[in-house]
């Protein structure tokens, strides 16, 4: 028999609810990791080939993250096994009966991830009233619009080049992947006098040691073009954004794009990870020992789920903007100051911040004798 406790440790998961509705094929798991900090917000996704392990680690994922960016929020993570090229009539069906099947777990705010978007954050809240990600009518922020993500990304930029004594005026970048995350954050580091010098998406990469147009670069991706198409710089492969030298190095792109065996190619003195986990822990470790800083993901990109948040609490858009600003600052100082590997100590201060109000919970005492 398989056993149903051996994802189990001293933070959770405290539930991991299976879901099955025969008439309708809907075949969903909600994995509620913590929720001592607050009820758990974490991301809907619509896959096949999802495990059940996969939406746990999800889950502690965001617990960790949700409690490094300071929020009231615990870590959670639902999937629902299912191809999302169905039809938008089938869809609609699925999602608002997984949303009436969890309209009891209220310790779960689900958000929008792979294969869902505010539209099915929009038939839930319908549904059952609790989801975050929705449409700007229903109170939504658009976070991937307004930037959300990059604008705490290039706030934790402006605190590490501090620490560095690394002026962001004439300051070298490099960004990977150029969307959401990417172009704004290529931007607002242009508006502090940082130039990018390299760039790359999907199909290939584009470089000038004098500067890219980073205006005409985001009207050509969104014009639904690749940066390649760029009249100017340098044409370059995909992953040849990696040789660029430069101060700091973005990952916007995706997980692992960093490893043992390119790690050596890249000469730069700060990695600000936009993507999640785009370095192995081999890679962070060497870049540790040759003296690059690396700012970690669920500390340098916790934009989008500090906006989410602020939405949930009835919050505008300027509050988005202040909350990320404020917690991410904070957060990116106290890791530095912390020392040793930033992850290291970015994992103990949200430990440390779960635990604390662990101890404030009535059911997380252990049992007095
Ligand atoms: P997006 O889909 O808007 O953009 C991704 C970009 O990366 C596109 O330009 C795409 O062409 C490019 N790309 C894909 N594969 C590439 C590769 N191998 N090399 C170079 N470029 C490549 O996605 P996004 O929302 O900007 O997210 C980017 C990353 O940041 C993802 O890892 C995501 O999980 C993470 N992230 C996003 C947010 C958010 O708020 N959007 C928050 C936290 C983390």
């Amino acid at each position: 028999m398989e056993d149903a406790f051996r994802f189990a440790d001293e933070l959770g998961p405290l539930k991991i609810v299976q879901i099955w509705r025969p008439a309708l094929g809907l075949k969903a798991v909600v994995a509620i990791d913590n929720v001592a900090c607050g009820p758990s917000i974490g991301g809907l996704r619509m896959a096949p080939d999802v495990t059940v392990e996969e939406a746990f680690r999800l889950a502690r994922a965001m617990t960790l993250k949700n409690a490094a960016a300071g929020l009231p929020h615990g870590g959670g993570k639902s999937v629902i096994f299912a191809d999302p090229k169905m039809s938008q009539i089938e869809k609609e069906t699925l999602i608002r009966a997984f949303a009436g099947s969890i309209a009891d777990l209220t310790e779960y705010i689900p958000g929008p991830d792979m294969g869902t978007d505010e539209l099915a954050m929009a038939w839930i809240k319908d549904e059952n009233g609790r989801a975050v990600g929705l449409p700007p009518e229903l109170g939504g922020i658009p976070l991937d619009v307004i930037g959300a993500t990059g604008f705490g990304l290039a706030a934790a930029i402006e605190v590490a080049a501090e620490y560095l004594s690394m002026p962001l005026s004439g300051a070298k970048f490099v960004v990977q992947g150029f969307g959401s995350v990417g172009k704004h954050v290529a931007r607002l580091l242009a508006e502090k006098g940082a130039v990018l010098v390299g760039a790359s998406d999907s199909q290939g990469g584009i470089a000038d040691d004098n500067g890219l147009d980073i205006a005409r670069l985001t009207t050509l991706k969104e014009s639904g073009r690749a940066l390649r198409d760029h009249p100017s710089g340098r044409k370059l492969s995909r992953d040849a954004v990696i040789d660029i030298p430069c101060d700091i190095w973005i990952p916007a792109a995706r997980p692992d794009v960093i490893s043992g065996a390119n790690v050596a190619r890249l000469s730069t003195r700060l990695v600000a990870q936009g993507a999640n986990i785009p370095c192995t822990a081999e890679a962070e470790t060497e870049l540790a020992r040759r003296g690059v800083l690396v700012l970690p993901d669920f500390i340098a990109n916790a934009g989008g789920v500090i906006c989410a948040a602020v939405e949930y609490h009835g919050g505008t858009e300027a509050s988005a903007f202040g909350a990320i600003d404020e917690k991410i600052r904070t957060n990116t100082r106290a890791v530095l100051k912390a020392g040793g590997l930033p992850r290291a100590a970015a994992l103990a201060l949200a430990r440390e911040r779960i635990e604390r109000a662990m101890r404030t919970r009535r059911w997380h005492h252990k049992a007095r004798r």
